[in-house]
């Protein structure tokens, strides 16, 4: 089969692999009928993540159909439409017993296009298919569901259920990328009073307020903290989420909430951010971090196929996956082409 294989920082090929095959009596092989590119893997092809090596199959979301599940698999069967979601669950650790799929000890959590070959081919091989794949509800396209691989959960979990978004909330998202516009949508589930985005991007705060945002600051040449103080009387955001996973971004966040407010971080960091606890620790200010579990994915689901919110809204962009080497190049270079997410098909 062809799969996107990654040969080391700013190396990656299209190329012919050998066929997944079941190796634990807990797999499922998939054949993929969708995936799509995050940005996560950009920072695995800059070299951000040494733990992914060459030879590795970059990709960790994927809508297909399962085509053969290893002896002890119960719940999926050949045939069966699957998500395959960014987190791979034991079902059986001490995480997994509680929810916390993300963080699985029993050889889970982010594994594919990571520790093992991913989801950016025409198979793949998924461990622990009982635990680690969901069913697609009827009526509900590949596009929308593949949107719940990753970015979904991430952004309802990490930024809107962390940040205890609030029914009269003011909440700053900071980032208007797929996750920021990912907690923008999930934001409007709990009717805030208002949702402020903040992008250096205008094209991105012009897709802000497509998701709903009401307020849009361009940091550039705007005061972001004196425009959401004066929309506070003068107190702050209630939540201030993070969706860009840099120090100063980070750093925003906490001069934007209020005394006894939330600061979400959703964004992915590879450098250390100040914490101004000189100035924090008077004001009862609550900082979450998080990797997403995915323990909201049937949640989600559900608001998919009742059509309470709208997925397949993230796609700008459409592709064979004989030419996933030009969706990579489209997907990087987003500040020209405006793409939020890219979707490859066979
Ligand atoms: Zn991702
Ligand atoms: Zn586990």
């Amino acid at each position: 089969m062809k799969a996107l294989v990654y040969h080391g920082p700013g190396q990656k090929a299209w190329e012919e692999v050998p066929d997944p095959t079941i190796v634990d009596d807990t797999d499922a092989v998939v054949r993929v009928d969708a995936v799509t590119i995050c940005g996560t893997d950009l920072h695995i092809l800059k070299g951000d993540v040494p733990a992914v090596t060459d030879g590795r199959t970059l990709g960790h979301e994927a809508v297909g159909t399962v085509i053969e599940v290893g002896s002890s698999v119960r719940n999926v069967k050949p045939g069966d439409r699957v998500l395959v979601s960014c987190i791979t669950s034991c079902g059986a650790c001490r995480f997994c017993r509680e929810g916390r799929y993300g963080q699985c000890l029993g050889g889970g959590g982010w594994i594919l296009g990571h520790l093992i070959d991913g989801t950016q081919a025409e198979f793949v091989r998924v461990p622990f298919a009982d635990t680690s794949t969901f069913a697609i509800p009827e009526g509900v396209s590949d596009e929308e569901v593949l949107m719940l691989a990753d970015i979904g959960p991430t952004g309802y979990e990490v930024g809107v259920l962390n940040g205890r978004i609030s029914p009269g909330d003011t909440v700053v998202v900071v980032g208007a990328g797929p996750i920021g516009l990912s907690v923008i949508m999930g934001a409007k589930l709990f009717s805030p009073a208002r949702i402020v985005a903040v992008d250096l991007a205008d094209s991105r705060l012009e897709a802000a307020k497509q998701f709903g945002a009401d307020v849009t600051i361009n940091p550039s040449r705007e005061d972001a903290v004196e425009i959401v103080r004066g929309m506070t009387d003068g107190l702050g955001a209630d939540v201030a989420v993070e969706a860009v996973g840099v120090p100063e971004s980070f750093e925003q966040c906490t001069a934007l909430v209020r005394p006894g407010g939330m600061v979400a971080n959703a964004g992915v960091h590879g450098v250390p951010a100040t914490l101004h606890l000189e100035e924090l620790w008077i004001k009862d200010v609550t900082i979450t971090t998080g990797l997403v579990d995915t323990y909201s994915t049937p949640t989600l689901l559900k608001l998919v196929a009742s059509h309470q919110i709208d997925l397949a809204r993230f796609v700008t962009h459409r592709f064979a996956m004989a030419d996933f080497m030009e969706a990579y190049d489209v997907f990087s270079a987003a500040a020209d082409t405006h793409a939020l997410k890219v979707v490859l098909t066979p």
